[in-house]
């Protein structure tokens, strides 16, 4: 993996899962910044006072068997720790606190939390919140370095002379518009793409010229606006990706409401400033396989090296369309299940049409075995798949890899608020076109937080994996009995299982 490099919070006061408070009583002795090897008392040369606790650093309840409790030793008993307050009105169902505040100590560090926090399971009561891997066999166990493992995918297995082109994690970037989505993020997503050896995916946007230089990683999509789609466009890519549906809104377009129309992107998609942009469901050239074949053909006689994506949604003849994405000649088909997408995806469709991703997974990879082409064709999930673990177990049901589009947010301190859409966007500058806000990240921070973050998850791919007896990601492709599902476990044995977070959350 590339070198960690260290990505502190972008604000003054960081959120974290305690809160250490500092009263009058305190003499400013300096005793807890020389105890606390975590940093949660910073005290600065020429400073009279220690400044207030870095407590997102503080390990918690946890310390008070360790001889440098700060709370036990200050002898004015000035301090006092809790659980922040905050933790009752962050996150949501699917994304708790605990999971987000994991995601941004991982981005930050590039390690794995020493704070007894749960970043693996929400509390959605289904789903990857549902399923885990098996009780690991001690006998099975695998001891090798994590340089020895293997979490590569191969995404041309067609064997027809187009780029042979390897991704080095089970991971790439989903596709987040020239519009959607802050400047320095899309390129920042492109950076940290080049330092893992993977892709990321310009959405439906258009081509920004600043993603030019890292075009070897980055993917063209074309989706039925066709909003800055040109030939040369498609010549950058290694791999083209046709957005058909997104399982986050299936039967709907892409929708950017106008505010976020700047005169930049106006002249990316060669529209109206400050006019709302829907784009056309379903692309109107195609109804049948044929068309779809000619859709493919077109890009292949663009493009001569390039691979072809198709990203569909995940209705219930999900398993024929794969087979028929096949046929037509794409090296990938990507299923899009519900679950995923930002706030700019409304609730009703993001958690009410799409098949879940873990019920489309293994449907689609039993069916391409059984058809004899499951080799031939990489199949890639994407839909809510938040964490290190989940794609594991995406990879488990039956896909060869993922596309991650919330989790790269939260590394850049989303916290899931929804209002991607609204206004000018972000209030913490992610997904906005604001000329001001678009400035509180930096295309360096963005590719440092989410190389760190995709550097912790690998640690726990690795874990993984070896407690499974595997050296490669390969080898672990279906192997669902590896899996359990807790509603399909006797009482007895599904308590052996770590239950799921049980947070107040916000519906
Ligand atoms: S140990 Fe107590 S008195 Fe000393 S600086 Fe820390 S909080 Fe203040
Ligand atoms: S923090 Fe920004 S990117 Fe995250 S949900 Fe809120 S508006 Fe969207």
């Amino acid at each position: 993996m590339p070198e960690i490099v260290p990505a502190p919070s972008r604000f003054r006061n960081p959120i974290g899962k305690y809160t250490i408070r500092r009263n009058m009583r305190c003499t400013s002795c300096g005793l807890c910044a020389r105890l606390c090897p975590y940093g949660v008392h910073p005290r600065y040369d020429n400073y009279s006072r220690p400044i207030r606790p870095k407590d997102h650093r503080c390990i918690g309840f946890a310390c008070q068997q360790n001889d440098f409790y700060c709370i036990a030793r200050c002898p004015e008993k000035a301090l006092t720790l809790r659980i922040n307050p905050i933790l009752e009105t962050l996150g949501d169902y699917r994304w708790p606190a605990e999971m987000l505040i994991g995601h941004w100590h991982m981005a930050e560090t590039g390690n794995l939390p020493v704070i007894d926090l749960e970043y693996d399971l929400g509390n959605s009561g289904g789903g990857f919140d549902k399923i885990r891997f098996r009780l690991p066999d001690p006998e099975a166990y695998l001891n090798l370095p994590d340089e020895q493992m293997d979490t590569s995918v191969d995404l041309n297995k067609r064997g027809d002379g187009r780029i042979e082109k390897t991704i080095f994690i089970p991971c790439y970037g989903g596709g987040m518009s020239f519009g959607s989505t802050a400047l320095p993020v899309i390129v920042g997503r492109a950076r940290a793409a080049r330092r893992l050896n993977t892709l990321t995916c310009t959405g439906e946007g258009g081509y920004p010229l600043e993603l030019v230089p890292y075009a070897e990683h980055v993917i063209t999509q074309i989706a039925t606006g066709l909003f800055g789609v040109r030939e040369e466009t498609i010549l950058f890519a290694p791999v083209v990706e046709f957005k058909y549906a997104q399982g986050a809104k299936p039967g709907l377009g892409g929708h950017l409401l106008g505010d976020k129309v700047t005169p930049k992107v106006a002249a990316m998609r060669e529209t109206v400033v400050g006019n709302a942009l829907f784009s056309p469901f379903p692309f109107h050239s195609v109804y049948s396989v044929e068309d779809h074949k000619k859709h493919i053909d077109w890009v292949k006689a663009i493009n001569p090296r390039a691979l072809v994506s198709v990203k569909v949604s995940t209705p219930t003849d999900v398993d024929m369309v794969a087979v028929g994405s096949y046929y037509a000649g794409a090296h990938i088909v990507h299923l899009d299940g519900s679950y995923g997408g930002t706030g700019a995806a409304p609730d009703i469709a993001k958690k009410n049409i799409a098949m879940p991703i873990e019920y489309a997974i293994p449907k689609v990879h039993q069916f391409l075995q059984s058809e004899g082409v499951r080799d031939k064709i990489c199949l890639i999930a994407s839909g809510g798949i938040r964490s290190a673990m989940d794609v594991a177990k995406a990879i488990a049901l039956g896909a060869d890899g993922v596309v991650i589009g919330t989790a790269e947010l939260v590394a850049l301190e989303c916290v899931r608020c929804g209002n991607c859409e609204s206004g000018r966007g972000c209030a913490r500058g992610i997904a906005t076109t604001d000329s001001e806000l678009g400035y509180m990240t930096s295309e360096q921070w963005t590719e440092h937080r989410i190389v760190n973050m995709y550097t912790a998850w690998r640690k726990q791919w690795c874990q993984t994996l070896r407690q499974c007896g595997l050296r490669s990601f390969r080898e672990l492709v279906g192997r669902t009995d590896l899996l359990v599902h807790l509603d399909y476990l006797e009482e007895d044995e599904r308590k052996k299982y770590v239950p799921a977070p049980n947070y107040k959350m916000v519906i």
